[in-house]
């Protein structure tokens, strides 16, 4: 009796693994379509700000999928699909492609675009990178490229040596989601990374926790001990923004200042800061 139910429940899994399977294909099919079509992609720009001025300094490329039938959907829920099913490359380089178009006929002074650790695998990558700002006519000087702390623990001289061809070019390299991740101080330094993102987790925990506050003070410092720079993600408070102002944080990014903006709103951001007003 117990081998029966047994069997029944396996087959009740077998079918609900089945449907997952069948709709994960379905939904690589449809990205595969969209890449290929350029259709229903899209960026929208979060803008990041000098903490002292309130200056417009860049701004992040985002990705949007604008699915057909599920409607608007976040990078979370297509970008480990694009990862697995080779489509990373693709997707990566229409995301550089878009946003140094756009980059290029604005007046915000550069974009920052994430980057996969796969997209690394690709022996090609700094090559396919530069070879796109080339034919954008964007100048290396206004892209920056975020990776993860994960990139660094590979440990490959492959990722090394793309990293400092990219940054040889004058590409700047931040390390996204910091504190999250296993990086050590001497990772950081056979690296070299221009720049930290102190991981939005610890951002909302300021003023409430006197060991995050440590932490947050903690990198901040090691930032400018390394000569890189900083920038907080996920601003959300007052309180959080003047702590991190306090500490010394170069670059703020969150909800608070601006949440992710279509081309059309940042360059509406871009007029009063070229008269010279404060924004955000
Ligand atoms: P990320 O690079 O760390 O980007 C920051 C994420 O935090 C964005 O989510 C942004 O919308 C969100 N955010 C910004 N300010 C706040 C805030 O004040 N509070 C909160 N709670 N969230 C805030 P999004 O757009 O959903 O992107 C999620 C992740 O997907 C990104 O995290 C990035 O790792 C990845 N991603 C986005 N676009 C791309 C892309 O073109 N390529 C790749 N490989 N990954 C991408
Ligand atoms: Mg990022
Ligand atoms: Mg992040
Ligand atoms: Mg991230």
């Amino acid at each position: 009796e117990a081998k029966t139910s047994g069997r029944a429940r396996y087959e009740v899994y077998a079918g609900e693994l089945d449907q997952a399977v069948q709709q994960r294909r379905a939904l690589e099919h449809e990205l595969r379509h969209a890449l290929n079509a350029s259709e229903g992609l899209e960026l929208v720009y979060q803008p990041i700000f000098e903490a002292r001025s309130g200056a417009l300094l860049g701004c992040e490329a985002l990705v949007r999928w604008n699915h057909p039938t599920k409607g608007r959907m976040p990078p979370d829920a297509f970008i480990s699909l694009a990862e697995e099913r080779g489509l990373i490359n693709q997707l990566g380089l229409w995301v550089l492609r878009r946003a140094a178009e756009y980059v290029r006929a604005s007046e915000v002074p550069w974009v920052a675009v994430n980057v996969s650790p796969v997209q690394f695998q690709n022996q090609d990558f700094a090559a396919s990178v530069l070879n796109v700002l080339d034919e954008v006519g964007l100048s290396p000087r206004r892209l920056e490229l975020e990776i993860t702390e994960g990139l660094l623990l590979q440990n490959s001289e492959h990722v090394q040596q793309t990293l400092r061809h990219l940054r040889a070019s004058g590409i700047r390299v931040a390390l996204d989601d910091f504190g999250t991740g296993y990086s050590s101080i001497s990772y950081l330094r056979t690296y070299g990374v221009d720049k930290l993102k102190i991981d939005k987790s610890f951002v909302s925990q300021l003023g409430r926790d006197d060991e995050i506050d440590g932490i947050v003070k903690s990198i901040i410092d090691l930032a400018r001990a390394m000569r890189m720079k900083v920038t907080a993600e996920g601003v959300e408070t007052q309180e959080q923004r003047v702590m991190l102002e306090n500490l010394g944080c170069g670059e703020l990014q969150g909800y608070l200042l601006s949440r992710p903006l279509t081309p059309e709103r940042l360059i509406g951001l871009c007029i009063p800061q070229a008269l010279g007003k404060k924004v955000g």
